[in-house]
């Protein structure tokens, strides 16, 4: 299974692609979480990325294209990929495909995660993240057994200061005018699946699961 899941931030993306790495040998390559390891080891791509990050602007197309040529050759790609938030852009889009060509990968499908942006609001205002496992909770939908400690690892909770409201909305103009086009770039090459992410993350596993595997045969 080699797929993108596409669509606005706080759609559950990351949420599903945890679930399906568990019941697949999958690596999970969320461009957000390697940029932000490196903001927080302060490395070279770390500096270069922030101020990008903390307005909920993109970084510069040629920062994450290089980020992911070396991502996409280590080993544990070879069985399997789920790429999270990647590509953002009709560059980045291209610059995917040439490498997948060059590779000799063919991606299987694009999950659209489509969702409203009432819905996308208060998941990210309410989201939580562990900041030992990176597990993801939301504090009314998908509350801790403890307040603040990860249920998994028992690591603190975090709110990621991207995820204020008025970030959140710029984050979302920002995938509506650079990302969402993508839609259409992968409609008309005949691999996007529409799944109803506004639904429980039961069904929406479960849509996925099955859109995907019954029309592009990932399993
Ligand atoms: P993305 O990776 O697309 O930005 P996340 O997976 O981090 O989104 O999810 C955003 C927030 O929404 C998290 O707090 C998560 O717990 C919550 N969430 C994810 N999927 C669902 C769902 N199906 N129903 C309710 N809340 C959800
Ligand atoms: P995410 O964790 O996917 O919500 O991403 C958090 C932030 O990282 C985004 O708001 C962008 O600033 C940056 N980012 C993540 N992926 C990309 C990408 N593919 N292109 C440009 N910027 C990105």
């Amino acid at each position: 299974m080699r797929c993108v899941f596409l669509g606005p931030p706080g759609a559950g993306k990351g949420t599903q692609a945890a679930v399906l790495r568990e019941k697949r040998s999958l690596a999970h390559i969320s461009t957000g979480d390697i940029l932000r390891d490196n903001v927080k080891k302060g490395t070279d791509l770390g500096k270069q990325a922030k101020e990008f990050m903390d307005s909920g602007g993109l970084v510069p197309d040629e920062v994450i294209v290089s980020m992911m040529k070396g991502r996409l050759q280590e080993p544990d790609c070879s069985s399997g990929f789920i790429l999270d938030g990647f590509p953002r852009t009709a560059p980045q889009a291209e610059a995917l495909g040439a490498l997948l060509k060059e590779m000799q990968i063919p991606l299987d499908a694009v999950i659209l995660f489509d969702v409203s942006d009432d819905v996308v609001i208060q998941r990210l205002t309410g989201r939580r993240i562990c900041r030992s496992c990176g597990a993801i909770y939301h504090a009314v939908n998908r509350p801790p057994k403890v307040d603040g400690v990860c249920d998994a690892c028992g690591g603190a909770l975090y709110q990621r200061d991207d995820d204020s409201e008025d970030v959140v909305k710029k984050r979302l103009e920002v995938y509506k005018e650079q990302t969402r086009p993508l839609v259409d770039y992968y409609e008309k090459r005949g691999i996007l699946v529409r799944v109803d992410a506004g639904k429980s993350g039961e069904e929406v596993i479960s849509s996925i699961e099955s859109a995907a595997g019954s029309e592009h045969d990932l399993a």
